[in-house]
């Protein structure tokens, strides 16, 4: 065996706490995350072992799922929503872990608060029970989505059972066009590979693209690797990554940052190292892309038209029933279709970066008189962000409104849905049937094209709105 190590067995290899014969592996969980959905169960059974949790220090719980987006200071009024973050908290207090419930100054989406606090570290194992935990792979960590009973095993052990990944490795080479967000690159990759295509794999990003990428932007890809059946998906920490994580609150500091920064910095796939599939694309061929069917993968660039049944992997049936759900025709153009709601928040496009780009369309124009506009930030954080550069004044200037913290629209499990019917422009992760409410229809795009919409009220090139200079 090559004793050259890719970066994923590097981190994957030093948390391997026991090899089950023929069977799977058991790995040491450095961070665990939990939110309001997918924890109380597994807190009860827990109870119903007699058991507590190993590692307090090591488990985060913040609500998000489940959290109204206006008048966060009042009680919450859906009933399940109440009684789940009213168990969220109850079960941190019992169990001595920090809480960042609703109203908390380090609330928002657990996966944007994650990067945030500096939870998110390199070389760290994290898992949470939501499936776009791949996101904290941006900082070189191995991070991935478990169920309700994996959710209570990691709060008993602080290991969980898992059959290693295959390994594949996506290198993207070039420089972006105009226009072109790390958002359209991970769209782009998905509808080339398909849903399934990574299924089985945990994913790399190389090349320099990935290289020339904003943390946040990373974050964005490695938030969708799970839209193309991977694992999970992960970039090598570099400088960019350790300037990023320097300073915050779980960092170490001292000989401790010193130590790990030794570490850190050996995180990296070794030349010569194999993978059992590479795969690679030109960054030159890709531009701002939009979906037009019921799975992430059925995206296309924004000036393409819906392609023919007969162009797609897939059966001719299922094609046609999710482009019927749409309401959609094969061979129409996308651009110029009339939408009602646009979007603009989840854990893969509600941070910072992503309101500046938002802001760079909409400055200085008007909010679309047929468009629902939500406009929802990932965290506190965020909204403080956004208020401090400005950006709420361009906002409100244009017609907008900012709502508090939360995963919102991006699944109907809150007051934030689109009724059966309507259109939605949507920057979160997930265009299924009825994900944003029953019968809505989901568009995933960009920053840029969701804010293209929001003062057109169709869907619009972005590029057109663009200053020649912003890319
Ligand atoms: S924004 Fe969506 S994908 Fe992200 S944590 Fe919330 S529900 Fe999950």
């Amino acid at each position: 065996m090559s004793a050259q190590k890719t970066l994923f067995d590097k981190v994957w290899d030093s948390h391997v706490v026991h090899n089950i014969e023929n069977g799977p592996q058991v790995l040491f969980i450095d961070r665990h995350l939990v939110h309001e959905v997918t924890s109380p169960v597994a807190f009860l059974g827990l109870k119903n072992r007699g058991a507590d949790v190993l590692y307090p220090k090591r488990t985060f719980a913040t609500a998000d799922h489940n959290t109204p987006t206006i008048n966060q200071h009042l009680p919450v009024e859906d009933p399940l929503s109440a009684n789940q973050l009213r168990a969220l908290e109850q079960n941190a207090k019992e169990h001595g872990i920090s809480h960042w419930g609703l109203g908390h100054e380090k609330n928002g989406i657990v996966h944007v608060v994650g990067p945030e606090y500096g939870i998110t570290q390199p070389g760290a194992t994290i898992v949470c029970g939501d499936s776009h935990t791949s996101t904290h792979g941006a900082f070189g960590a191995i991070a991935f989505g478990i169920g309700t009973s994996e959710v209570e095993m990691v709060l008993a052990t602080q290991c969980i059972m898992q059959p290693k990944p295959k390994k594949m490795r996506i290198n993207i080479t070039g420089t972006l066009n105009f226009g072109v967000t790390p958002k359209d690159v991970a769209l782009y990759i998905i509808s080339k590979l398909t849903t399934s295509g990574a299924t089985g794999y945990f994913v790399e990003y190389a090349g320099d693209v990935f290289e020339d990428m904003s943390m946040e932007g990373r974050m964005t890809v490695c938030n969708l690797s799970i839209e193309m059946g991977a694992r999970g998906g992960m970039i090598a920490p570099d400088k960019k990554t350790f300037e990023y994580i320097k300073g915050r609150e779980f960092t170490p500091t001292g000989t401790a940052w010193d130590k790990a920064m030794a570490y850190w910095k050996t995180l990296k796939t070794d030349e010569g190292a194999t993978f059992d599939k590479e795969l690679s694309f030109n960054a030159s061929d890709i531009e701002p892309m939009i979906t037009y069917g019921t799975n992430p993968g059925m995206g296309m660039g924004i000036s393409k038209s819906i392609p023919n049944a007969d162009q797609v992997e897939g059966g001719k049936a299922t094609y046609e029933k999710s482009l019927g759900y749409m309401a959609f025709n094969q061979g129409e153009d996308m651009i110029g279709k009339p939408i009602d709601f646009v979007f603009i928040g989840s854990c893969t496009n509600g941070r910072i970066e992503d309101f500046r780009a938002f802001a760079s369309i909409v400055k200085g124009r008007q909010k679309a008189t047929n468009v629902t506009a939500w406009l929802v930030p990932g965290s506190h954080k965020v909204e403080s962000a956004i208020k401090e550069e400005g950006l709420l004044d361009i906002f409100t200037e244009a017609g907008f409104e900012l709502r508090e913290p939360g995963c919102s629209a991006c699944l109907a499990m809150n007051d934030d849905k689109v009724p059966a019917g309507k259109y939605a422009v949507s920057t979160s992760n997930r265009n299924f049937e009825g994900r944003q409410g029953p019968g809505s229809r989901t568009l995933l795009a960009s920053p840029l094209v969701a804010a293209a919409a929001a003062v057109t009220g169709k869907v619009t090139d972005p590029r057109e709105l663009m200053e020649a200079t912003v890319n």
